[in-house]
């Protein structure tokens, strides 16, 4: 199964409606997508609706206090979630139910004393939206010193960029319990590659955007 695990929707700084991100996964062949917005599950929650056969699995982005993490698997938020403690958000998911990501790592190492000492259940060794492909490399190298899972999201803003890198799952069931018992052991690989240049650098300016704009900008 190839499933994308990082993908923004207009419910926060994404520009692609829901029905949008779903027609571009089905369109680059994925068999599913975790709709991973900036602490909100609205996004998801619609394409749940429409998922057309696609495996849409609940997600979220959070900030916390050593980098961006994606929770996968949890149709609730934590009580906090605008900047939140990274090991109390990596327990909290794993007590609910939930897999924790660590998101686009290489982009700032300086916490990677804390990661080690509080593991997620992956890493996103390979983000469409990184600037430069050393990047991935550097990521390889944080998840090889964490020993956990390497996964691939495209962390996409723009319909078009769904896809771009993703997770191959080994499975044949069609479940969230099913994805996430694949992980636990390991069997899953990042495929894929990085978004074109322009829209790798639209990114920053729209996350930027959303965090001081008011939401009906976007
Ligand atoms: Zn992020
Ligand atoms: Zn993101």
């Amino acid at each position: 199964m190839k499933i994308d695990l990082h993908v923004h929707t207009a419910y926060s700084d994404g520009s692609g409606t829901v029905r949008e991100v779903l027609q571009a996964a089905k369109a680059k062949g994925l068999d599913g997508l975790a709709i991973t917005d900036h602490a909100t599950l609205e996004g998801y929650f619609k394409a749940k609706q429409y998922s057309g056969g696609m495996l849409v699995l609940p997600g979220y982005e959070l900030s916390t206090d050593a980098g961006h993490v994606l929770v996968i698997g949890l149709e609730h938020l934590p009580s906090e979630k605008d900047f939140v403690n990274y090991e109390w958000l990596v327990k909290w998911a794993r007590g609910e139910g939930g897999l924790t990501v660590l998101a686009h790592p290489a982009l700032n190492t300086s916490k990677q004393g804390r990661w080690v000492d509080c593991k997620t259940d992956a890493v996103e060794v390979l983000n469409a939206s990184y600037p430069l492909s050393l990047f991935v490399k550097r990521g390889l190298k944080i998840c090889k010193t964490l020993g956990v899972p390497s996964v691939g999201g495209s962390d996409a803003h723009f319909p078009g960029s769904v896809g771009d890198a993703y997770t191959v799952v080994e499975t044949d069931g069609f479940r969230f319990e099913d994805f996430s018992r694949a992980l636990r052991n390991g069997r899953v690989a990042f495929n894929g590659r990085l978004s074109p240049v322009s829209s790798r650098l639209r990114i920053g300016f729209r996350y930027l955007a959303w965090k001081t704009l008011p939401q009906r900008a976007f």
